[in-house]
């Protein structure tokens, strides 16, 4: 499934919001396609970047790269855009559960916020030890309930 991010470069100036699907208008046929201006946030603009940015590493490396702007922000909302692995965790890194490098895929069910101590950890293969075994499958859990 390819979502409908990139610019279809047909001079025309419609395009569909990613948040709610009406059509809106943009100034300029280059560009790209977002958000009606009734969805249109700066931060929502944000993680759209965001996304796209790890669509395009996943899909480099093969895997599944699946994620929509919706799903992706409904997660945020879900974990109130904190670190889902602890409490007091701000969140600044969208982390993968299972690495790209280890065959991940940005997908809604291996993409969460975290902050950037716990996304160390995870680099440094220690995140299993220091975040129980329990909390990981706890969120992974918890991502299949806001897919559904
Ligand atoms: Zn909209
Ligand atoms: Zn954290």
């Amino acid at each position: 499934m390819k979502q409908n991010i990139y610019a279809r470069c047909t001079g025309d100036k419609n395009r569909m919001c990613l948040l709610c699907n009406s059509h809106y208008l943009v100034k300029n046929p280059i560009e790209t396609n977002t958000f009606c201006p009734d969805c249109f946030t700066e931060s929502r603009k944000h993680e759209l970047t965001r996304v796209k940015h790890h669509l395009h590493r996943a899909e480099k490396a093969g895997n599944d790269a699946t994620l929509t702007i919706n799903q992706w922000l409904k997660i945020l909302d879900y974990f109130k855009w904190k670190c889902a692995y602890c409490p007091n965790g701000q969140f600044e890194v969208l982390e993968h559960i299972v690495p790209i490098l280890s065959g991940g895929g940005t997908t809604s069910i291996n993409c969460i916020p975290a902050c950037l101590s716990c996304n160390r950890r995870k680099d440094s293969k220690l995140l299993i030890d220091k975040l129980s075994k329990y909390k990981i499958e706890q969120v992974k859990q918890q991502l299949i309930d806001i897919a559904l």
